[in-house]
This record gives C-alpha cells, structure tokens and sequence, in this order.
C-alpha cells in the first residue's frame, strides 16, 4: 500500500510539473507578443485570498517576498508573527505551482480513498 501511495505522488507531480508547463506556455508566448503580461496569483498569507501579484501589496518578511491584500492584512500579519515566535512565513510556499499541485494531489488523494 505505501509503495503504491508513493507511486501516486511521483505520477502526480510528473503531471502536474507538465500542467504547470502547458498553462504556463500560452502566456508566456502572449506576453512575447503584445505588452500584456501573464496575470500571476499571489496569496495573501494572512486571509489566504489569492490576488494578482500587480495589485498586491509587496513586503520582505525574513528573505521572503511576501503578499497581502490591504494594508491591514499586512499589519495583522506582522502582529501575529511578533506574538507567536515560531509563527511560520508561509509566504513562500504561495508559489503558483505549488498550489497547482497541491490542488492536484489533493483531487489524486479522493480518487484513491474513494
Ligand atoms: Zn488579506
């Protein structure tokens, strides 16, 4: 069952690294085209929102490019990072791929329980 289990993962991230490839590819040679650049998702670390990246609010928290929402988010965010010392930035895992394949795996996971 366990080698099994890992079988899944490995196949799951080889599709999904080609996913993340084709979604990514056509946006790509748009932006080679016209002046338009790819809309790229960021998530707020603090309400877990997605927001595109031009419109977020951009802060470095220790060596890591974090993203918020509002102004708000970002000061809530930094409160609860001074009042719970091992309070993870989990900005850096807010990587589109990351959550591609997470969603993936997830969705891969149901299938197999079911
Ligand atoms: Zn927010």
């Amino acid at each position: 069952m366990m080698t099994r289990f890992t079988f899944y993962i490995v196949i799951g991230f080889l599709l999904s690294s080609v996913l993340y490839t084709l979604m990514k590819g056509p946006s790509l040679r748009k932006n080679v085209k016209g002046k338009e650049e790819p809309e790229e998702l960021v998530q707020d670390p603090y309400c877990r929102t997605y927001i595109p990246k031009r419109s977020a609010m951009k802060k470095r928290i220790d060596g890591k490019d974090c993203h918020f929402c509002s102004a708000e988010c970002l000061k809530k965010y930094l409160e609860k990072m001074m009042k719970e010392r091992d309070f993870n930035a989990s900005c850096a895992s807010s990587k589109n791929g990351l959550f591609l394949f997470s969603t993936f795996l997830r969705n891969l996971l149901k299938q197999i329980t079911n």
